[in-house]
């Protein structure tokens, strides 16, 4: 199956600095998943992997706003430091979430003085041209479900669980929670198209979200 639009792709991938310098990597872990199209990877890894499939290898390098974005000077402010107020100590380094005019986001402190500090709200690796290198390891369709919710469900992850389960018309789910065992959440493919349509139309996973 080639990588399209809506797609549930799982890549194993390393991320680097162009000049070697590795930053991240799933090798010692489960590898990434997403719904392609969903702007959940960067622009250039999503439009490096279109077309692909299992098996196939990447390797990409790409300019920063490509990448993460551009470094932008304007996400860089300097607050007073009585806004830090019951803050025990204020670091360089340290990072908090921040409400902004584009919603929540991790900032970082980049400088500390005795009247003011400075914030970051730029993505980490925002101007930095980097090299994506990896392999596609799985591809599938969306469910109509989980293109419904904008993420993946998988089972035991969000919404997982009963894909054993023969659910006759809405034992799982349909509102009623207290069928299902605590911890395990509501929904969660059934493999059957019909159920899934009806599950959606009825508003099941409301209460997983
Ligand atoms: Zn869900």
């Amino acid at each position: 199956m080639i990588i399209k639009n809506n797609s549930v792709v799982s890549i194993h991938f390393g991320v680097a600095e162009v000049d070697g310098n590795a930053l991240d990597s799933t090798e010692n872990g489960a590898p990434l998943e997403f719904i392609q199209g969903s702007h959940y990877l960067v622009p250039g890894l999503e439009a490096e992997l279109e077309g692909k499939q299992v098996g196939d290898k990447f390797d990409v390098q790409l300019e920063a706003k490509d990448a993460y974005g551009v470094f932008q000077e304007e996400l860089v402010q300097q607050v007073p430091r009585s806004l830090f107020e019951g803050v025990d100590e204020i670091e360089v380094g340290m990072s908090f979430q921040a409400e902004t005019d584009q919603g929540p986001r991790t900032v970082e402190v980049t400088e500390v003085t005795d009247e003011s500090v400075s914030i970051d709200a730029n993505h980490p690796l925002a101007g930095m041209d980097l090299r994506f290198v990896g392999e596609v390891v799985a591809v599938r369709e969306a469910t109509a479900e989980e293109l419904a919710h904008g993420h993946i469900h998988q089972t035991g992850g969000c919404c997982g669980g009963h894909e054993e389960e023969e659910a006759s018309d809405h034992e799982c789910c349909g509102g009623d929670e207290s069928k299902h065992a605590p911890g395990d959440s509501c929904c969660g493919g059934h493999g059957h198209k019909e159920e899934v349509k009806k599950e959606t139309a009825e508003g099941c996973c409301g209460g997983c979200h």
